[in-house]
């Protein structure tokens, strides 16, 4: 077999199990291993240390499968995609807080978390999309995708593979049926005894974001009698449950007016108060500023951006950016208000964020206390040993 062996002294990560060498810790490449194919990582010393996958041009240069000296195959991909169906199972991550399932829709594989580098898969009732994201799982995809069949008893795989870090291990954007067929792209999914559609098709990530599931559900107890503002509201995750909650009026932000309209559909889709909600196409940054001017107030404010700072290195700037929209918040709530807000920058950590709504408040004149912690639910596990899988926190901030 093809092997990668590292420099003196760079096998410490992987002793402690974290998947990932980087081209900075390899001595050599022996072989010609294929893009994605299976390479032994060996210490200097020649010693086994993790079977991976190559990924020749990505500056993480390969992901650990395994750690033990065994062989990486169907079987092996087998098991990993029983367990991790197994585990959402055991957990059921898609009941509610009360027992009883009342959500379709779910993350099914969440690559390193469930040791299978690369590969997402998210189930949206009877219908999986697929996200490879590295060269290894692209090597492994059409097999990954009969196993994934064999073990779901689903029919249809819809592909995703159209984000960005695919560009950096030297793969193409992939979207279309992969198996089975689909009759639309607007797919309906049910969270929380809510309904959504969903466009398969051209939606973020995979269509919905499943992360925030239970947070959704948080945010309808919230809402109850009280004015609404969800900046950010993509196709009204929040917004619907606020109206589902409650809320005395919404008011939904967002830039991208395909999402918005969506957004209506939703609302529209579950019988929900029209009248309650108004949508504004726009940049949230300026339309809390202008808020402040015109000194408008609300109960609830949800913030939920898209990511500012994917890595530590982008930290500073993000973090200016997670400050200025927080401290209008809480210049714009209510004595008594609660703000629910997010990151989902993986250069962002739990205790960097907290220190910038801290900041926030203080620069607003306002003293608030953090009642909850949010963060992404039991389909979205975090490996004890892949720490950057924990890349979604929020707060619930109360102003007094
Ligand atoms: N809360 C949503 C997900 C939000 S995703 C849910 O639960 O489904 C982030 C959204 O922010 C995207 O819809 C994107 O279009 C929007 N967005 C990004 N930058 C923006 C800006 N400056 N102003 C307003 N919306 C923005």
């Amino acid at each position: 077999m093809a092997n990668i062996v590292l420099k003196p002294g760079r096998e410490k990560s992987l002793l402690r199990r974290h998947p990932w060498i980087f081209s900075g810790a390899i001595h050599s490449v022996n072989d010609e291993p294929a893009p994605g194919g299976t390479v032994d990582l060996l210490s200097s010393d020649r010693q086994f240390l993790a079977r991976a996958s190559y990924s020749p041009t990505s500056q993480i240069r390969a992901r650990a499968w395994t750690f033990e000296d065994k062989q990486v195959d169907r079987e092996f991909f087998r098991k990993r995609i029983r367990s991790a169906i197994q585990l959402r199972d055991t957990w059921h991550v898609i009941a509610s807080p009360l027992g009883t399932p009342d959500s379709d829709a779910y993350r099914l594989i969440y690559a390193e978390s469930d040791g299978i580098p690369g590969l997402i898969v998210d189930r949206y009732g009877e219908v999986l999309v697929l996200q490879s994201l590295t060269a290894g799982s692209e090597f492994w995809k059409e097999m990954l995708a009969d196993l994934l069949l064999e073990e779901t008893g689903l029919a249809t795989i819809y592909e995703r593979s159209d984000a960005d870090v695919r560009e950096l291990e030297g793969l193409e954007t992939k979207v279309g049926i992969l198996r089975g067929n689909l009759s639309s792209f607007i797919f309906p999914i049910i969270e929380h005894n809510l309904k959504f559609n969903v466009n398969l098709q051209s939606g973020h990530k995979t269509g919905f974001y499943l992360d925030q599931r239970l947070n959704r559900l948080h945010v309808r107890e919230l809402a109850k009698d009280r004015d609404v503002l969800d900046g950010f509201c993509y196709t009204g995750g929040f917004t619907v449950n606020a109206l589902a909650g409650g809320a005395t009026s919404v008011l939904s932000i967002d830039s991208s007016a395909e999402a918005l309209a969506l957004c209506r559909e939703n609302i529209v889709l579950n019988n929900l108060d029209a009248a309650r909600q108004t949508s504004i196409e726009g940049d949230v940054f300026q339309l809390l500023r202008k808020f402040r001017d015109e000194a408008r107030s609300f109960d609830l404010i949800i913030l939920d951006p898209p990511k500012f700072a994917p890595t530590a290195a982008q930290a500073e700037r993000a973090a200016r950016g997670y400050k200025d929209i927080n401290l209008l918040a809480f210049k714009l709530l209510r004595p008594g208000g609660m703000l629910v807000t997010f990151s989902c920058s993986g250069g962002i950590d739990a205790g960097l964020f907290q220190k910038i709504i801290a900041g926030a408040a203080l620069d607003a004149g306002v003293e608030a206390q953090i009642l909850e912690h949010f963060s992404q639910g039991a389909d979205h596990p975090v490996a004890l040993n892949f720490p950057e899988a924990a890349y979604l926190k929020g707060l619930v901030c109360i102003r007094k």
